[in-house]
């Protein structure tokens, strides 16, 4: 075929870009692994839905791979050397992994950087309520959801409780086969002619987002809410609490179906809490996989990304800067403010986060020619923001294409894009509160259909071409 080439076909062949689809380019082999990759990563995300639960099964997963928390080495003095395995989970909901590599740290490190936090429900700190003899949860989400998603889905609790005497109580019911299941009511259609007049950000209001709980009442004449105190009644024989305890609580109110398979051919993952964990697992599985690296490879998976990266567990806390002083510390017989310094300003990331995949049925804000496309691989983009790139770091063009160099050198499979239309949106990753610490950034992660829904679409291909390439970038 090739020599019937016209002289212009050869031309545009070696000049001109074009975007790819993984499915064509792979082999059977690549696609049966990534099937197998994908079966763990659902098993992981059921298992996943908080960002608690993430941080715990973190460590799980760190210490079956040999990983030794960072406070034990510390409180033994124990000096690190190349290949050592680290960990420190923050306050039970954001976590730092890292493997030591041979040169010093203060070369610089490279880092995976994730979020394990997703849009939801929180109840409120006194939620509990009876109306019409019935009892509800009152709610607040939490990031970014359109609110009328969340209506008539089965949906489970998962949190904690801490007690009057200071025990916690891990709760989650939704998810066993005989656990029951929570709902948030919707009109019926016969009754919505208003409701249907108005827009989609009205109809469904923040306060109307009360989660149903119970409808039989404590049978004794003398009380008044009975159905609430029947409620009561159940969760103080179950759970040992009393209402005050709510106070102290943080009970996340999730969907309740488990990860699928999507489409006939199940090319696809469907699945709650995608974004970010579509790019935290395979972040995770990278840094359990390599060998020693030169430099020391680092994941770092934060909370609050929803909600602005925020407090003590979000990307705009100490908890990268207070590692790697660790680390320092431990690597080397004398740490200074400006080894850490000389670190940080040496270092890169991959901000491991999603990007929106075009959606042919609403194609309107998708920029075509620099939008993402599910199946094509792991998406770079340079900037994120909004309006100007306000809010965006900007990766250098040095850093883009150190990054394409090294993934065209290892058969990795990428495109670029950015989210939407100028001027229809935007949105931000943690890639700037790491950009602001001197370290080289780029956002780097999986393209996601229903972004921010309870089932979010991913593509098979994508997450193991990810989980590749994040291998890639902390193997060096
Ligand atoms: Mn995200
Ligand atoms: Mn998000």
């Amino acid at each position: 075929m090739s020599d019937t080439k016209t002289e212009g076909q050869k031309l545009e062949e070696r000049l001109s870009y074009k975007r790819k689809n993984v499915w064509e380019k792979v082999d059977e082999e690549y696609i049966r692994k990534a099937f197998d990759f994908c079966e763990e990563y659902k098993k992981f995300l059921d298992a996943s839905k908080t960002e608690r639960e993430f941080a715990a099964n973190t460590e799980k997963l760190a210490s079956s791979a040999g990983f030794k928390r960072l406070d034990d080495l510390i409180a033994a003095n124990k000096k690190l050397k190349p290949g050592d395995k680290v960990y420190h989970i923050n306050r039970k909901k954001s976590a730092v992994l890292a493997v030591i590599g041979s040169k010093p740290v203060t070369d610089g490190v490279n880092i995976l950087g994730a979020h394990i936090d997703a849009p939801r429900l929180d109840l409120k700190q006194n939620p509990l309520y009876e109306d019409t003899e019935m009892a509800f949860f009152k709610t607040h989400y939490y990031g970014g959801i359109k609110k009328y998603q969340w209506l008539t889905i089965p949906l489970a609790i998962h949190g904690v409780v801490v007690k009057g005497d200071g025990t916690p109580v891990e709760i989650v019911i939704g998810e066993g086969e005989d656990d029951p299941v929570f709902h948030i009511t919707d009109l019926l259609p016969h009754l919505a002619r208003e409701q249907m007049q108005k827009k989609m950000s009205e109809a469904v209001t923040g306060e109307g987002l009360n989660l149903l709980l119970g409808s039989m009442p404590f049978r004794d004449e003398k009380v008044k809410e009975k159905v609430k105190l029947n409620i009561l009644n159940i969760l103080n024989k179950r759970y040992g609490i009393v209402e005050e305890d709510f106070q102290s609580a943080e009970l996340e109110i999730v969907p309740a179906q488990r990860a699928r398979d999507v489409g006939f051919d199940k090319s696809m993952v469907g699945g709650y809490g995608q974004d970010d964990r579509v790019c935290a697992y395979p972040a995770l599985r990278a840094l359990m996989d390599i060998d020693t690296p030169a430099h020391t490879a680092v994941c770092l998976l934060t909370d609050k990304e929803e909600i602005g990266s925020m407090g003590n567990t979000g990307a705009q806390s100490s908890l990268l800067q207070n590692f790697l002083a660790n680390i320092i510390a431990l690597s080397d017989d004398s740490y200074s403010d400006l080894k850490l310094r000389t670190c940080l300003s040496g270092s890169k990331m991959l901000s491991a986060d999603v990007n929106a995949a075009v959606d042919p049925n609403y194609d309107s804000v998708y920029e075509k020619r620099n939008a993402t496309y599910l199946g094509h691989g792991i998406v770079l983009q340079k900037y994120t923001g909004a309006r100007g790139k306000y809010d965006s770091s900007d990766a250098s063009a040095e850093f883009v294409g150190e990054v394409r160099k090294l993934f065209n050198e290892n058969g990795i499979m990428w495109q670029t894009g950015e989210l939407g239309k100028v001027d229809e949106g935007g949105g931000g990753t943690i890639a700037q509160y790491a950009a602001n610490l001197g370290i080289d950034v780029l956002d780097c992660g999986v393209a996601v259909l229903s972004m921010h829904s309870p089932f979010e679409i991913t593509s098979k291909i994508d997450i193991y071409m990810t989980y590749n390439a994040y291998r890639v970038f902390c193997s060096i």
